[in-house]
């Protein structure tokens, strides 16, 4: 941390802010230039508060230097974590990897063959959840555990992976019988019990980003997860709340290159809650591997008009078949494959 001392700083005033500063643990450098004073408060600690020395006396600004998580960090692991699944499917390699599915598991039928779809489309993550976060307590609240019986058997039967939203620490158990990967919501992106419970597996997870979540914010929380012992980490941006009102969320591309830059897990984009309508969902898509996403996560339904939650949004299985064909052209131009 740099901390730049007014002009005409006290003495006083400057020693004040070195004692607390070392105080707090850091190595003081001082260098007292013509008009100012800047000190240099070198140390590893990231559990500061920045704003104790900005309201001392004489302080005129304090510039944070070090990020304040460590694990998620990009120097932690500078050439990048590769999450397995299995089967030849790397999260964070050179494939770009894709999960589809409805929004919420309906039913025996409608999973099938939604998933027969997908597969052949080139999706190797069926995507559902059976635990839905709605906003509304009156709206369709998912199958729970049976939807997940349901995932994992058309899943099994074309060859897929299951990605499911865990909503509390008490299913983590129950589902790892399940899915393959363990999703973490938007709206569950700071629940801070969830993200220790599931430090303490190995499976893994798929962490949203909050709505109205910074990027640092977004690291913070993989922090828990890692800090837990839980490497298998990827990201997820979903897209944020502004003042535009016309998509449902307003999908933050640029969050992709700043996530690669600052941090080593790999990130996935959600063009579907990103933008809230499907005709908007293959433009997004698009733009999220060409920004160089590993990953995205898209909802498809075999009958959107009467699907439970999100038809709107879900793309028909044409469409995502459309979308992938497009995928594939994009991806080489980026350095990448479609996995
Ligand atoms: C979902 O993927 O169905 C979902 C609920 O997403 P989010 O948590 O991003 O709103
Ligand atoms: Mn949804």
């Amino acid at each position: 941390m740099v901390v730049v001392m007014q002009e005409g700083a006290t003495d006083e005033q400057i020693q004040k802010v070195i004692d607390r500063l070392v105080a707090m643990g850091f190595d003081v450098h001082r260098s007292t230039g013509a008009t100012h004073t800047v000190l240099g408060a070198v140390g590893i600690r990231t559990d500061f508060d920045p704003r104790d020395v900005e309201l001392l006396d004489g302080v005129r600004e304090v510039v944070r230097i070090t990020q304040p998580y460590k694990l998620a960090s990009r120097h932690f692991r500078p050439e990048g974590t590769v999450v397995d699944l299995g089967r030849s499917v790397r999260i964070g390699g050179n494939e770009v990897i894709v999960a589809a599915g409805p929004c919420s598991v309906e039913s025996s039928d409608q999973i099938h063959a939604i998933a027969e779809r997908v597969s052949k489309s080139g999706a190797k993550i069926l995507r559902g959840g059976a635990f839905k976060p709605r906003t509304s307590p009156y709206t369709f609240q998912g199958l729970g555990e049976k939807g997940l019986q349901l995932m994992r058997q058309a899943a099994d039967k074309y060859g897929l992976f299951v990605v499911s939203e865990v909503m509390d620490p008490s299913q983590v158990s129950m589902m790892l019988n399940y899915v393959d990967v363990l999703q973490v919501g938007a709206r569950n992106m700071q629940n801070y019990h969830l993200l220790r419970a599931l430090g303490e597996i190995q499976k893994p997870v798929l962490l949203k980003r909050g709505m109205a979540a910074t990027i640092e914010e977004l690291l913070l929380s993989a922090e828990y997860i890692l800090s837990g012992g839980n490497y298998n980490v990827v990201l997820c941006e979903r897209g944020i709340r502004t003042f535009e009102t016309y998509t449902r969320n307003t999908l933050d591309i640029a969050a992709i290159p700043v996530i690669k830059k600052l941090s080593h897990l790999p990130i996935f984009a959600d063009p579907s809650n990103g933008t809230g309508r499907r005709d908007k969902v293959p433009p997004m898509a698009r733009a999220a591997v060409a920004a160089g996403a590993d990953g995205l996560l898209i909802e498809v339904h075999n009958d959107p008009e009467h699907a439970l939650s999100d038809g709107a949004q879900s793309l028909y299985a044409d469409q995502f078949a459309q979308l992938m064909a497009e995928l594939r052209i994009i991806a080489p131009a980026v350095g990448r494959r479609i996995g």
